[in-house]
Parts: C-alpha cells; structure tokens; sequence
C-alpha cells in the first residue's frame, strides 16, 4: 500500500475487524449505525469491559499497560488496546470471547494495533497475542509480512468505502450464521438480487468471449 493515502480523518481499529469478517457488515454498523447486540458480542463486550479498565502494573521486567490508547497517522487509525506487554518490546493482547475464527479477522485487529504502536514509539512490535475465552488460552501471532500488508490493504479498502459511503450488497455464506446483524441485511433476500447481477454479467462477459 502507499504510505499517503490523502485520508481525512481518523477511523476505529475495530472496523478492520468488521471489515476482514464482512464489507457489509462493516458498513452496516460503521456507515449506518445498525449495531444489533446478539449473545457474542454482548458476552464480547463483557469481556473487553474488564480488560479495558485503563492501568498499569509491573511485575519483575514485565510492564503491563491496559486500555492502551493507540493511532496511525500513516493508516488513519485509532482505537485501545486491550493489553500491551512491554518486557522491552511492546506485546499487544487482545481479549476475545469464544474460540478461535476460522478466518483473520482477529489477526487483523490485532496486527493494526502492532502498526499503531510502532508509529508511536518508534519501535519494532514483532509479535502479540490473541485471549479466548474458550477455552481460556492464549494464541500468540507473528506479525508477518503478509499479515501486515492485508490488514494496510483493508486499511486503505475502509477509507475508501466511508469516504464514499458504499455499503457493500451482501455476500450471503456460512459466517451469516453467527452476524449480529443477520435480520438487518436479510442476506438472502437481498443477496439474490445481488447474486443474480453478478451471474448475468459473469454471463454476459463469456457470452462476448465467444463472439
Ligand atoms: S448477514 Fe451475512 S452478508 Fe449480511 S452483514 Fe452479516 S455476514 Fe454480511
């Protein structure tokens, strides 16, 4: 991604999340307010609540800083920071309740976080660490290269959508199972349409290869 993405102001951390899991989703709730509190994320929330009380302790060399305020000016990004670790390196944790996704949108959140944190301190932030609630364990993740330029492309595709506020049709699949905001975007209602024009055209572009 370019480095001077003329971005205007400033947008949550937590919309990346929104945004690896489902661009509608993420429009829905960061474009158009639509927020629907289902049991994960009021049990999400609950979490985040005791994890996000801001303080710090140190233990030995460990100094553990909670409620971190974080920003990128580079990405435009703000938000908090559940934990940050420093023992020296910075070592962003994440709380998250449930189990482990089978897809990024975690891993994201939290490499944006490691991004903030070395534009700010002008450091290297080479690892973190995901806390689910179930099981209560700890998952540790590398920030590769390659997680570092997915979470700046969506980055630079969040700006995009808010500065010209396009809320994405839906893409409906297994993961409408778990959404928040499943009876807000009747995903197979408004889907089909979707769907539909993307077949058409799909259809007629073959159509014009063959000719
Ligand atoms: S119901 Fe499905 S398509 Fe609609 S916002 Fe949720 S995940 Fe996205």
């Amino acid at each position: 991604m370019q480095p001077d993405l003329q971005l205007d102001e400033s947008l949550p951390i937590s919309g990346l999340q929104h945004l690896a899991f489902c661009p509608r989703q993420w429009a829905l709730i960061h474009l158009e307010q639509a927020w629907a509190e289902n049991r994960l994320t009021a049990e999400g929330s609950l979490l985040h609540e005791r994890a996000d009380l801001p303080g710090q302790t140190r233990r030995h060399d460990l100094r553990t800083v909670r409620g971190m305020l974080l920003e990128s000016r580079r990405l435009a990004l703000s938000g908090r920071a559940d934990i940050v670790e420093f023992n020296p390196l910075p070592f962003p944790v994440e709380y998250k309740r449930g189990k482990r996704k089978p897809n990024d949108c975690d891993l994201v959140q939290l490499c944006a976080q490691a991004l903030c944190l070395e534009e700010m301190l002008q450091t290297d932030v080479p690892a973190g660490a995901i806390f689910y609630g179930e099981p209560r364990r700890r998952m540790d993740v590398t920030f590769s290269a390659q997680l570092r330029s997915r979470t700046e492309d969506l980055a630079q595709q969040m700006h995009h959508l808010y500065r010209n506020r396009i809320t994405p049709a839906p893409i409906p699949g297994p993961h409408c199972r778990n959404c928040s905001l499943n009876h807000l975007c009747l995903p197979q209602a408004t889907g089909n349409a979707a769907v539909e024009n993307r077949w058409r055209t799909a259809q007629l572009r073959s159509l014009r290869t063959e000719e």
